[in-house]
């Protein structure tokens, strides 16, 4: 079966990165074209995605083969050999695919990706070597750095606020950052106001600068 809608997703390289994004877009609900050069990470994923074909990616005759320009978004999941993943990536640009994510193996792969237009660059080992670094260092959870500068920190929450709405805590003067949400032993994720009170059990997300985020997240 041929996939081509706009709510697919073409992943070209099957490596770990590439089949870790296919399988969780495929959880999702979304289908799948992957492909890849290897038989192996071709035949070890047959079946678990919409459709998986053996093809070099980076020739374009190979992508008009596909109709991969028929699809909104490709990744292009090729990180160790920087010579297909730029020739992958350029003849995709060429063709006018709209949404194009790479991933980067180095620095200096993610500049000549965006040097060459490609929409979204992500270099996994350089980004989730900096979340550990946070996570080693502080009290944190789980974190997230929306931007250079501003994050979301999963922590306990601090002695301080056990017992007191939250509104009335002056945490956002006090430390400028807000709890925007939490979670109570065994209950879901819930939205934070004014009126939560939180106990020494709860997990709590809090919103703010990286500093300050991490800074009350490390309070006792
Ligand atoms: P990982 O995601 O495991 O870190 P890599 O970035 O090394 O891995 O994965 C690259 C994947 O891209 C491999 O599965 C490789 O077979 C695939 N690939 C697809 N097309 C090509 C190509 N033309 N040349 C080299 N590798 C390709």
């Amino acid at each position: 079966r041929r996939i081509a809608e706009a709510d697919s997703v073409a992943v070209i390289g099957l490596g770990r990165f590439g089949r870790s994004l296919a399988l969780e877009l495929m959880a999702g609900g979304t289908e799948v074209l992957g492909v890849d050069i290897r038989d192996d990470n071709v035949q070890s994923l047959n079946g678990q995605l919409t459709q998986v074909v053996r093809a070099d990616p980076t020739k374009p005759e190979v992508l008009r083969q596909l109709s991969i320009d028929q699809f909104d978004r490709v990744v292009v999941a090729i990180g160790g050999n920087l010579e297909a993943s730029i020739l992958t990536s350029s003849a995709l640009l060429a063709m006018g695919l709209p949404s194009i994510w790479a991933k980067a193996d180095s620095a200096e792969h993610a500049v000549i990706l965006e040097q060459l237009g490609v929409h979204h660059v992500v270099q996994p080992e350089s980004d989730m070597g900096r979340k550990v670094a946070h996570l080693v260092r502080g009290a944190a959870l789980d974190y997230i750095e929306i931007e250079r500068g501003y994050a979301i920190v999963k922590s306990a929450p601090p002695e301080r606020l056990w017992g007191i709405p939250l509104g009335k805590t002056g945490l956002r003067k006090e430390f400028g950052v807000t709890i925007a949400a939490f979670k109570k032993p065994g209950a879901d994720w819930t939205n934070a106001d004014a009126e939560t009170v939180l106990g020494a059990d709860d997990t709590i997300l809090i919103v703010g600068p990286t500093r300050k985020a991490e800074g009350f997240a490390q309070l006792r």
